[in-house]
């Protein structure tokens, strides 16, 4: 670590409208820190504090707590003395105390990830000086009971035993509700709370062998430097790995003087939002309790009101509670306190218009004075945030670029599958969690086996894992869950591009497929059972779970002509069905960038005839199997070029190994037999002969076409054919073939050879032509090395990037679920580099197979397809090293036409 400075400002102060920060200094004072300074300068009436920086706590974590006390010591004393002018109170003083509570607050916010502890300072004297002072004996007492609780919890560790048990403090109180048969906190008298503060501090002391700390100086450094630690308490940490947030990043300490909402009937505190953050609608909402502190709202201790007036009777609406019932016991705070309403309104104003976005608040009323506690960018659903943007930009608040730059592009897949009515979700038992690998709700009854998918209407799949030879069953499912495999498993990857619901990797299931039977904790479940997915969360649902489509609201349709006007790079879709195409071409993909024909041959009817090509001998036998894929290649090709309608589309030829399309189970492997008129012995041969050892660097992609031309030949016959005969009906097809797996320039050569000669010949045959491209996927490391003498003869170049980061990082896909997890949980890596392009490493390829492709042929068309082309920070990388296009599956394509817009305006800045 550098040489500390000592002189640099650690502690910076707010209060009484003035601030030494700004909201601007996030990264130096956290969030938190940074809004309540930009508060108090802009005159909202914030309680006086300070915010100890984030930099500190990375000095606590390599100096340790004495060193980064007397750093600080000074500081923190001057501003707690300012604290005491401003408050005209002391802190530590018996007659006339001060207290202050001790937030955390990160430069992002990481909701209750870190502590807090309020109603810091008191102890048995300073109690009853408060309760002199205030003439409120039941507020010092509830006070002192909530700060022996939190600061237990938060800095004494005295947390449940184990996950069955409850907070110890709870206990206490539950005990004590139960013995004098009350059920509220706001129902203890005096009495009980000297009681629960007595109880509690025995408690600490048995626990932890130490008296409760009784000197406020003592209690505050204690508070200081267990907020630091939070910082590497395991909620922190796992939400920090999560989002990918760096550990030194830090938390900064915000110290602030109390206000109380615990002073009575005229007190209260409450959370509201300037949006709805559900729907995005423009009405202020929220919800507070009387009498009571901050925790006590979030954490569900009584049932909050809602704050205005509209809200109130929509809530009694679905409670179905009378109107003059709820104007009586539940009134707003629209109603009950309309001052204080009217002022809250106007600050909620005042801040949305001041930080031009929707904002997220805290309130505490201290006997009848509002104060604002907090303030930040609210969380919101991905519909909610597109109708805010547009409405903001409709406001005049913001212009367009801002609209853009306001979308978070991920949360956008939100809108595009259908969701669980809401409703709905609330009462639904969760059987068990896996890995939320493709957004969307399914509900569906169970099906064990591919081929059986369409037993019932609804059918959810489950397997232990999935494999090419299930993917029409998949098609046909309605959601797709797995026992093993993570976020890059082929049953993740597939449903995605399907945009099809999957949750992957719940490894509580047990499945039997002889019994067809599931199995969770102890739970048997059958085929034909209905379970539901939640492929955005994870959650795996017991029973039937009502949907709802996604509502594609015109905010969403608006914004992405937006995109459209600021997007320089094209966006395309990986596609293999013309119904795919379609979904893309409704959102907006100007080309289909990868058509995988090997997907096509797994169709029932087309499998046997690609089977007997594979099983065939001799040349003949294979072109005689051929013959017959031609017309249905053929047909698909149209279908695709139909929908496309004139905008180029990219096919790539044969890629994986041929492997994947026999059969490896012994009754289809009989069947086979008998249908080709073999003996099994033949078939279980070829089988094994097929076998490699690395079929991911065997032989696959060009070397079959090399090794096998006729491939080649009737691939391209079908393409061209197909654009030929939709000449005919007037729509003119563009069409790119793609070699796939080139390493050499001879390799590319003697495809493209095969390719020419056979498009020519059927030009004359049929006496016409049509336009087309010969490129290739660079996909191998070797090709991005070759790329200048590739492009002397290859037309485009398309970055296959799921290849490239396999052997360029040499991990086998297939195989990485064994290690990339652990490697991101120790941090070795901090992402998962085939859902996240390696900029670093394999970005050099990628940028410099552009550069030197380009060195030859300026013109060359460059993409990238393959699952980094919807990742937004790989899309913008993309866009950065000057891509012609990215593309994605269908269901990315908003997303990446969005991440277009976004760089090309940043990159402009
Ligand atoms: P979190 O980040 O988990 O929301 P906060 O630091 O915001 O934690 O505090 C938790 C609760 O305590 C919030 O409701 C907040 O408004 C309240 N609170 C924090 N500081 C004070 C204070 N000085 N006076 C009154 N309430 C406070
Ligand atoms: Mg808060
Ligand atoms: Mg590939």
């Amino acid at each position: 670590m550098e040489v500390i400075d000592k002189v640099k400002t650690r502690v910076y102060r707010f209060g009484n409208k003035k601030a030494d920060g700004n909201s601007k200094m996030k990264n130096l004072l956290g969030g938190k820190g940074a809004n309540l300074a930009e508060m108090s300068s802009i005159g909202i009436p914030v309680p006086p504090g300070f915010t100890i920086t984030t930099e500190v706590c990375t000095e606590y974590n390599a100096l340790g707590q004495e060193e980064v006390v007397a750093l600080i010591k000074d500081e923190v004393e001057q501003a707690i003395d300012n604290i005491e002018t401003l408050m005209g109170s002391t802190f530590g003083d018996i007659d006339n105390p001060l207290l202050v509570s001790v937030r955390s607050g990160a430069r992002v916010s990481m909701p209750g990830m870190m502590d807090t502890v309020l109603n810091l300072g008191l102890n048995d004297e300073v109690v009853l000086g408060l309760a002199k002072k205030t003439n409120n004996e039941q507020f010092a007492w509830d006070s002192y009971r909530r700060f022996i609780q939190m600061y237990g919890g938060v800095v004494l560790g005295m947390k449940p035993a184990s996950k069955e048990d409850i907070d110890p403090f709870e206990e206490i109180m539950e005990h004590l509700k139960h013995k004098r048969g009350i059920t509220l906190d706001t129902e203890f008298t005096v009495q009980d709370l000297k009681d629960l503060v007595y109880d509690f501090k025995e408690a600490v002391k048995k626990r932890t062998g130490h008296d409760f700390p009784t000197d406020p100086w003592d209690q505050l450094w204690g508070a200081i430097i267990a907020v630091f630690n939070s910082w590497n308490g395991d909620r922190a940490v796992y939400y920090r790995t999560m989002h990918g947030y760096p550990a030194d990043w830090g938390t900064a300490v915000n110290v602030q003087a109390m206000v109380y909402g615990n002073m009575g009937d005229n007190s209260g505190t409450g959370v509201c939002f300037t949006r709805d953050a559900g729907t995005g609608e423009n009405v202020f909402n929220g919800e507070y309790l009387i009498n009571a502190q901050g925790e006590d709202v979030v954490a569900g201790v009584r049932t909050p009101q809602q704050i205005t007036k509209l809200g109130s009777q929509r809530w009694a609406e679905l409670a179905k509670i009378e109107e003059e019932e709820r104007a009586k016991d539940y009134p707003s705070l629209e109603e009950l306190m309309p001052s204080i309403f009217e002022e809250l309104n106007g600050y909620q104003d005042i801040l949305e218009k001041h930080y031009r976005d929707m904002q997220d608040m805290e309130f505490t009323i201290q006997d009848g004075k509002l104060w604002i506690l907090q303030t930040r960018n609210g969380k919101r659903t991905g519909a909610a945030m597109v109708k805010i943007a547009m409405d903001l930009l409709k406001e005049g608040m913001i212009n367009e670029k801002e609209a853009l730059l306001l979308i978070e592009p991920n949360k956008l897949d939100e809108l595009l599958h259908p969701i669980f009515d809401p409703a709905a979700l609330k009462r639904a038992h969760v059987m068990a969690q896996g890995l939320p690998a493709s957004p969307g709700a399914a509900t569906g009854k169970i099906v064990f086996f591919a081929d059986e998918a369409s037993k019932f209407k609804n059918s959810i799949l489950v397997r232990i894992e999935t494999s090419p030879e299930d993917l029409e069953g998949m098609n046909i499912a309605k959601g797709i869950l797995t026992a093993r495999g993570g976020m890059t498993s082929h049953a993740a990857v597939v449903a995605r591009g399907m945009g099809k619901c999957c949750v992957s990797g719940a490894g509580a299931l047990k499945i039997n497929y002889k019994t067809r039977t599931l199995t969770v904790n102890g739970h048997e479940y059958h085929e034909g059972d209905w379970i539901s997915l939640n492929g955005s969360t994870g959650n795996i649902f017991e029973g039937k779970v009502a949907t709802m489509e996604p509502e594609l609201s015109g905010e969403f349709a608006e914004l992405m002509e937006l995109a459209s006007v600021y997007g320089k790079m094209n966006v395309r879709t990986n596609a293999d069905t013309p119904k795919d195409a379609k979904v893309a071409r409704s959102f907006g993909a100007q080309g289909i960038g990868l058509t995988r024909t090997e997907h096509m041959f797994f169709e029932v009817d087309r499998i046997k005839a690609m089977r007997e090509m594979i099983l065939a001998d001799t040349v003949k036998g294979r072109k005689q199997a051929l013959e017959e894929l031609l017309p249905m290649q053929r047909s698909d090709f149209e279908g695709i070029f139909e929908a496309m309608q004139g905008l180029p589309v990219t096919i790539r030829l044969l890629d994986p190994p041929l492997h994947e399309f026999v059969p490896h189970q012994l009754t289809t492997q009989k069947e086979l037999a008998e249908e080709m008129h073999i003996s099994l012995q033949a078939v279980k041969n070829k089988v094994a002969e097929l076998e490699e050892f690395n079929p991911m660097l065997g032989h696959r992609g060009c070397r079959l076409g090399n090794t096998y031309p006729e491939i080649t030949e009737m691939q391209t016959r079908a393409i061209i054919e197909a654009a030929l005969n939709l000449k005919e009906k007037g729509i003119n097809c563009r069409p790119e073939i793609m070699i796939p797996l080139v390493g050499t320039v001879r390799e590319f050569e003697a495809q493209e050879q095969i390719i020419r000669t056979t498009a020519n010949t059927v030009f004359e045959e049929r006496e016409d032509t049509v336009d087309y491209l010969v490129g290739t996927m660079i996909e191998v490391p070797r090709a991005a090395l070759m790329a200048d003498a590739i492009a002397e003869r290859a037309e485009f170049f398309s970055f296959g990037t799921n290849d490239l980061t396999q052997m360029t990082f040499g991990y086998s896909r297939d195989d990485a679920g064994k290690f990339l997890p652990i490697y991101i949980d120790k941090g070795i890596l901090k992402v998962d580099p085939f859902e996240v392009l390696d900029q670093e490493g394999v970005g050099q390829l990628v940028k410099l197979g552009t550069e030197r492709g380009r060195s030859t042929k300026p013109d060359l068309k460059v993409g990238i397809c393959g699952e980094h082309g919807g990742e937004p920070s790989s899309v913008e990388f993309c866009y950065n090293i000057g891509m012609d296009y990215v593309s994605c599956s269908p269901y990315r394509v908003p997303i990446a036409r969005l991440v277009a817009a976004q760089a090309a305006i940043k990159a402009a800045q």
